[in-house]
């Protein structure tokens, strides 16, 4: 089963990534997690990335595909694989289809779920958290007993920057623009499926699994 996971932040897409690679007992293959991993590493393509990275610069395109591409030929990877922010653009598209044209194979799943702008930026913009322990609450769907006060520790429940509404709102525009290209190029491809996510975790699964049947 080889799967590629497209979605903005705040549609349940991470949680949905790590389901389905238990599911079907696949890799979960996400190209920030191979980044940060690479830091503790020494060959040399671990060399040239961080040295784009420790410069503040998007690691290039040619990089990223041959780190994905020796990650491909691992054997774990040989019953499938789930990619979750990978390809990020058309370069990168093309680079592993030919990958897999080269091998005889094609993705069997491109999954792409979204939602309405203002409901993701509902769901992100009204997380708190608690200060002390971390536990995540929301102001509507997950309210704690006392407003702004921890159930579990009673510590200070606050908003992250990066929940703040603004933010969301942005991140979502740059999203969206980012990956529209992908979307037009694996569109009308078989397998493309647009998913809605819109609804609870359990409701975006059912739909993912019908998507996959
Ligand atoms: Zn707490």
């Amino acid at each position: 089963m080889k799967i590629i996971l497209i979605g903005p932040p705040g549609v349940g897409k991470g949680t949905e990534a790590k389901r389905l690679a238990t599911l079907f007992d696949i890799p979960h293959i996400s190209t920030g997690d191979m980044f940060r991993a690479m830091f503790d590493e020494d060959t040399e393509l671990a060399k040239i990335a961080k040295a784009h990275i420790n410069r503040g610069e998007l690691v290039p395109d040619d990089l990223t595909n041959a780190m994905v591409i020796e990650r491909l030929q691992e054997p774990d990877a040989k019953k499938g694989f789930l990619f979750d922010g990978y390809p990020r653009n058309i370069v990168q598209a093309k680079a592993l289809d030919d990958f897999l044209s080269n091998q005889g194979e094609t993705m069997d799943a491109v999954l792409y779920i979204d939602a309405d702008i203002e409901l993701i930026t509902e769901r992100i913009a009204g997380r708190r958290v608690c200060k002390s322990c971390g536990a995540v609450y929301h102001v509507n769907y997950k309210k704690p007993k006392v407003d702004g006060v921890c159930d579990q520790c009673q510590g200070v429940l606050y908003q992250r920057k990066d929940d703040m509404e603004a933010t969301v709102r942005r991140r979502l525009h740059i999203y969206h623009d980012v990956t529209a290209p992908i979307i037009d190029y694996y569109k009308h491809q078989q397998g493309f499926h647009a998913i809605d996510g819109s609804g609870n975790i359990e409701e975006t699964h059912q739909k993912v699994m019908d998507a996959i049947q």
